[in-house]
């Protein structure tokens, strides 16, 4: 056999063992028969200060929120694992992760896409990936009045979340809404939201069964806002008032979950 033969046969051999890794990585997270292992690894975005300060204070206790949050959607879905995941806080990470591309071309994500993973794979200091394990950098930025953050992903393949949150105390509870969304992408969840950052409706409403006009005081977790009685379109203010709806639920496999669960043993 040639060299180049033997070349192309070890990167086929490479490409089969990470789609496959990708799936059983996908088979682990999305079977609900552990608590999710999560990592949380906190990144100055600004170097700002108050970036700085908010991450020399943080406790793995702040993301508790997204733990309760999970535990109760999951179980009104019967799926019920007490705590729903193992949240692990890391120490600060010094550098950030690649920007994804503007233009949003398709070449262009893909490629990012992969610069990120092995981005993430080089900073994890290890030589095997940590199979099943999410891994969610938060980019803590100062609030500057009137400057959004920019938008935060979250990716099924190589559950991996980068979230762009508030260095301030007082937004935390918002944080962690941001942080399930993009958690909740990495299990396989879409977006319930329009162009203009509207619910979809039924999708994307909680209580879908009720008239679209109807106000709601929840928001479906993967559309983010909900519609208040005043017509308007608000965060919801916590955790508290988020729901997994049920079409989240089906592409996260809660309904697979439930139904491995209580037909295995039989
Ligand atoms: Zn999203």
């Amino acid at each position: 056999m040639t060299f180049r033969r033997i070349r192309i046969l070890l990167l086929l051999g490479v490409l089969v063992a990470a789609i496959g890794l990708t799936q059983l990585e996908q088979f682990m997270v999305r079977g609900w028969r552990a608590p999710l292992d999560v990592a949380v690894i906190p990144i100055n975005g600004d170097g700002s200060s108050a970036a700085s300060e908010t991450i020399r204070t943080l406790q793995a206790g702040d993301f508790e929120e997204i733990n309760t949050f999970i535990v109760r959607e999951t179980t009104r879905y019967g799926v019920k694992q007490s705590p729903a995941m193992q949240l692990t806080l890391l120490p600060e990470l010094k550098t950030q992760p690649p920007v994804p591309p503007r233009d949003g071309s398709a070449l262009k994500t893909m490629w990012w896409s992969l610069k990120l993973r092995w981005w993430v794979y080089r900073q994890s200091g290890e030589w095997l990936p940590q199979l099943g394990k999410i891994k969610l950098y938060v980019l803590y930025h100062a609030p500057q009045e009137g400057v959004a953050l920019e938008h935060s992903l979250g990716l099924q393949k190589g559950l991996i979340g980068v979230v762009h949150a508030f260095a301030d105390a007082r937004q935390t509870q918002q944080n962690n809404i941001v942080i399930a969304h993009e958690l909740m992408h990495t299990l396989g969840a879409t977006d319930k939201y329009d162009a203009e950052g509207r619910p979809l409706y039924p999708q994307g409403y909680a209580e879908p069964d009720l008239p679209q006009l109807m106000p709601r005081h929840e928001a479906e977790i993967m559309a983010g806002r909900l519609v208040n009685a005043a017509g308007r379109l608000v965060m919801p203010l916590s955790l508290d008032q988020c729901v997994i709806g049920s079409m989240t639920a089906h592409e996260i496999n809660l309904d697979e979950g439930f139904r491995q669960r209580f037909s295995s043993g039989r």
